[in-house]
């Protein structure tokens, strides 16, 4: 136990909650991609004070970046007076829209009663705030240490990642030399680790037909039908046998320890913009369907795309004139660190510090920014871990809980010494 690392966090704890407060009121909603420039400038004047070199990275061309909303990212680092390994811990500043339902105004950044709320409170701006302090407060106590310290303040999470992690990964910002660790703190509850997600793949299947004049259906073919076709066969089967697939990955909720699989949209024949007029007598002639399907570490890409193309290729053959095209729409393989990777350690070495107790391993049902830094940056000792609770995100009166900064900011100071310093003492 490092007596004074830890107090120089809590030392900190009225900036922790002035600079979770401060990013809170830079509305930076995405979609549209808002107020990224200056919560990016925030965020680089203040750990310019602290002596890092500041990056910003306009993810130009990328999807929405246009001069009125550019895709606008943040990357610190603080060199140590020698080398050794880097740690980056990697936040997204955007939050989705606030929606209905405050009982306060979302980008105030309103402390009360021992809670920071406001949009993006818990996910993430909390979690970037409290790897700040955990740089700081380290940096302050150990300033001879060796190798490097990253902070990046990334844009787009909520849309795919592809103008933040992504771009910067693809630049070489999440590759070895440069990093060798990365925290993601994201809201996965102070005590847990969460070391990866389940794959996704996102397809739209379109079911062809041939329009003719509605009160004489027999003269066309009705794509609305050969896709509730493919439903029940869906229903009668794909569903079922998704059920029965369970993973030894530690997915929360329970639920998600199957495979699972949305149905996102289903639109066919004339659109809707009809409305408030009459819809027009036509045998529709196509219907698209989009699915969302997650899948486990034990299934391959491959079969989960033949489980589909499977019940396809079977219509074709068995029922009159169906005709079919799929389209990939988006594909993510599962990942999971493994629990003795070096990042684990440190952080699980925290989390035993502060709680007296071993952390929860977890693996988030949906994805997040970790699949650009495997995929693109090949760096695999990578995790997730924040405070906030992951069920309050995208919610109406979002808060984080200031002393679960305040934990989880030690965490991560521990974690950082452990890394760095090859040790959890001082
Ligand atoms: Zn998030």
């Amino acid at each position: 136990m490092n007596e004074r690392l830890l107090k120089a966090v809590d030392d900190r704890v009225d900036d922790l909650v002035a600079l979770t407060a401060d990013l809170i009121r830079f509305p930076t909603i995405n979609p549209p991609g808002e107020a990224y420039r200056p919560c990016a400038e925030y965020i680089g004047a203040r750990l310019k004070r602290r002596g890092f070199g500041i990056e910003f990275i306009r993810a130009e061309g990328t999807p929405g970046d246009t001069d009125r909303y550019p895709r606008v990212n943040v990357v610190a680092r603080f060199d140590g007076r020698s080398t050794g390994a880097c740690v980056h811990f990697n936040s997204h500043i955007d939050v989705v829209e606030a929606g209905e339902g405050w009982s306060l105004d979302p980008f105030a950044g309103t402390v009360r009663d021992g809670r920071v709320y406001g949009r993006g409170a818990c996910d993430m701006k909390g979690g970037l705030a409290a790897s700040i302090i955990a740089a700081e407060a380290f940096m302050e106590v150990f300033p001879d240490f060796p190798g490097a310290i990253e902070i990046s303040g990334t844009v787009d999470e909520e849309s795919g990642g592809f103008g933040g992690v992504a771009h910067l990964a693809k630049l070489g910002y999440f590759s070895a030399p440069k990093v060798d660790h990365v925290i993601i703190p994201e809201p996965l509850n102070k005590d847990r680790i969460c070391l990866g997600h389940r794959g996704v793949w996102w397809a739209e299947i379109e079911t062809k037909g041939e329009i003719a004049h509605g009160s004489m259906p027999f003269l066309g073919d009705n794509a609305v039908r050969h896709m509730g076709a493919v439903l029940q066969a869906f229903e009668n089967e794909l569903f079922p046998a998704l059920d029965r697939k369970m993973t030894r990955m530690p997915v929360v909720p329970e639920g998600a320890k199957r495979s699972t699989m949305n149905i996102n949209s289903i639109h066919g024949g004339q659109t809707e913009d009809f409305r408030p007029g009459l819809p027009s007598p036509n045998v529709p002639d196509w219907c698209r369907l989009t699915i969302d399907r997650r899948f486990l570490l034990e299934e391959d890409l491959g079969t989960v795309k033949s489980e589909v193309t499977d019940i396809l290729e079977r219509l074709k053959r068995e029922r009159k004139k169906f005709d079919y095209e799929i389209r990939d729409l988006m594909e993510v393989l599962p990942l999971m660190t493994e629990r003795d990777a070096p990042v684990v350690k440190a952080v699980a070495q925290g989390i035993m510090e502060i709680f007296d107790r071993e952390p929860d391993y977890v693996i988030s049902p949906g994805t997040y920014d970790q699949k650009h830094i495997a995929r693109i940056g090949h760096i695999y000792d990578c995790i997730a871990y924040g405070p906030g609770i992951l069920d309050l995100a995208h919610r109406p009166d979002e808060w984080v809980g200031i002393s679960d900064m305040v934990e989880s900011a030690k965490v991560m100071a521990i974690g950082l010494n452990v890394l760095l310093r090859g040790t959890a003492a001082g």
